[in-house]
C-alpha cells in the first residue's frame, strides 16, 4: 500500500533498524521504545490491522516469528510480552499489521 509507513520500511523505503527478515516479515526496532528492547514483528504483506487478517497462516507466522525474535534477542528465558495493538480502543497508531515483542524489564498485569 503506496501510502502506509510500514510497507515502507518492509520495502526499504524509510529508514528502520532491521533486526532480521525473511520472505514474509521483517523485524526492526520500534522508534520510540517502551521497554529496553521493544521490535515490531510485520508481514511483507499489507494487512490493516488483526481484523482484517483472514490468513491464518500469516497470523500463525506473525506469532512464531515474534517468539524467534524473542529467542534472538535473548529474551526467551527471563520473558517478553507479545502486544497486538487492534483499533482506536487499544491504542493502535499504525494501520499495518504488527506485533510488539517487548522485554529487558519486568512488566505489570493488568496493562494499562
Ligand atoms: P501501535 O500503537 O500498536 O500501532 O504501534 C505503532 C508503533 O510503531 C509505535 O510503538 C511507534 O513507536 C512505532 N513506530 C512509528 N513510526 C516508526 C518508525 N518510523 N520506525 C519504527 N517504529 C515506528
Ligand atoms: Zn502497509
Amino acid at each position: 500500500m503506496s501510502d502506509c509507513l510500514f510497507c515502507k520500511i518492509a520495502a526499504g523505503e524509510i529508514p528502520a533498524i532491521i533486526v532480521s527478515r525473511d520472505a514474509e516479515f521483517v523485524v526492526f526496532r520500534d522508534i520510540n521504545p517502551q521497554a529496553p528492547t521493544h521490535v515490531l514483528v510485520i508481514p511483507l504483506v499489507h494487512v490493516a490491522s488483526l481484523n482484517e487478517a483472514t490468513d491464518r497462516e500469516l497470523l500463525a507466522g506473525l506469532l512464531a516469528r515474534a517468539r524467534d525474535a524473542a529467542r534472538e534477542l535473548g529474551l526467551a528465558e527471563r520473558g517478553y510480552r507479545v502486544v497486538v495493538n487492534t483499533n482506536a480502543e487499544a491504542g493502535q497508531t499504525v494501520f499495518h499489521l504488527h506485533a510488539h515483542v517487548l522485554g529487558g524489564r519486568g512488566m505489570r498485569w493488568p496493562p494499562g
